[in-house]
């Protein structure tokens, strides 16, 4: 049986980084993918690096600051381009709620050090002269990045694949031995492979792949459609969203939320339209297009007839609390889950090496305690 330091499951951001830093760092890594390297979420997301939207705890704040930093040199380090560009994020505010919401949101981002401006209707119809600004009050400002999420996974994977990584795309794991020890063995098509220790960073699939161990992480999903259009260049120079995306999505059976953001050959990537889906599938619905046409017509009429060339579904993955899952699952010695990241892409570079830490038996920077699994523990162990 072939024997490794660590096994990855799963080649989604997570998976392909994690595993880059592993061999990095000196272990012996296979990495098994179902599919295609980020055929699961990853490379079909929108290739945001958000900043602004998410939790406001002190963890969560660090982990966008310093992540958002990581970027700096990373398309040298990992020795590919993936098309990365800061990009300024209008967050289009349509109530009096919303617009103080943001404005607390922006006096403990800003001093944090990611900086987040509110401007009034004036400032934003100069900034986004296509905008319809009936009801709109304004916008809160903020720099995050924009990449392209197929070439950021390709970029992570060459370099794990130069770094020694046993990168084994199109092999889904089916089975696992478990024994008191913890995981002895995992099973990827004909064969049994071995490891100290087993990663599964299987996003949206985790609760399936980690029932092979008998371990029940309670990793939900909603099913999110996204759209792209056919070029428009020099039209749009932000990437824009509603204010009231999440709570406009949030469960909901189905529902429609407005973000987009303009690529470098000026297609527009389109987000979201949410259903709630027992099943994790790849469709995009009559449902989603249409709503969403609509409703991208009422913010900017100039898209009317703009043309749709490409739409697609993937899963989202949230847990119970909304809160990511990183750590040693309680019930298994030998068994890591990571899994519903808040901010994937800005939070990935950095939680990509402190898990590959965590992973050889090292303690990061930061405790991530607040993100443990044993905080299931009552779940798993039902
Ligand atoms: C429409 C949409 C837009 C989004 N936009 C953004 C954005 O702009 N910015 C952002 O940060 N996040 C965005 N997200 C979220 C982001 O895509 C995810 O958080 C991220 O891709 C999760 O990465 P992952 O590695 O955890 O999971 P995944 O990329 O889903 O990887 C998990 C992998 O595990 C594999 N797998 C499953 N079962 C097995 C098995 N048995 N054996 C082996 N492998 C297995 C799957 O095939 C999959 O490739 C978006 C999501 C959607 C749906």
């Amino acid at each position: 049986m072939q024997s490794y330091d660590i096994i990855v499951v799963g080649g989604g951001f997570l998976g392909l980084s994690t595993a880059y830093h592993l061999a990095g760092m000196g272990a012996s890594v296979c990495l098994l993918e179902a599919g295609d390297l980020g055929s699961g979420t990853s490379a079909t997301c929108s290739g945001r690096a958000q900043v602004s939207e998410g939790h406001l705890d002190d963890l969560n704040i660090l982990l966008i600051r310093e992540g958002l930093a990581r970027f700096d040199g990373l398309q040298e380090e990992l020795g590919m381009g993936f098309e990365w560009q800061r990009m300024p994020y209008l967050c289009l505010i349509r109530s009096q709620r919303l617009w103080d919401s943001w404005a607390e949101r922006a006096a403990v981002l800003t001093p944090a050090g990611i900086p987040v401006e509110l401007i009034g209707a004036e400032q934003l119809q100069r900034e986004a002269p296509h905008l319809n600004m009936d009801g709109m009050l304004g916008a809160a400002v903020s720099l995050e990045g924009l990449l392209n999420p197929f070439r950021f996974c390709w970029a992570y994977a060459q370099a794990a694949h130069r770094n020694g990584v046993d990168l084994r795309p199109r092999t889904p794991v089916t089975a696992m031995q478990v024994t008191e020890r913890g995981i002895t063995a995992v099973q990827a098509g004909s064969e049994w492979l071995s490891a100290g220790a087993v990663a599964v960073m299987c996003g949206a699939w985790t609760p399936q792949v980690t029932a092979m161990a008998g371990a029940d992480v309670p990793v939900h999903c909603t099913h999110a459609e996204a759209y792209i259009t056919e070029p428009m260049p020099g039209l749009f120079h932000h990437t824009y969203g509603l204010a009231d995306f999440y709570e406009t999505i949030h469960g909901k059976e189905r529902a429609v939320a407005i973000g987009f953001s303009p690529e470098p050959n000026g297609t527009l990537i389109i987000t979201e339209a949410v259903t709630r889906s027992p099943d994790i599938h790849r469709g995009a619905s009559f449902y989603g297009v249409t709503e969403i046409s609509r409703e991208l017509q009422r913010l900017f009429p100039v898209l009317a007839g703009a043309r749709v060339v490409r739409s697609w579904g993937a899963p989202t993955a949230f847990t119970p609390d909304e809160e990511p899952v990183i750590g040693w699952l309680p019930t298994r010695n030998n068994l890591f889950v990571a899994a519903s990241l808040v901010e994937t892409i800005t939070t990935v570079p950095l939680l990509g090496e402190w898990m590959a830490t965590m992973l050889l038996g090292g303690e990061p920077p930061h405790s991530l305690a607040q993100f443990d699994p044993a905080r299931f523990v009552e779940v798993t162990r039902k």
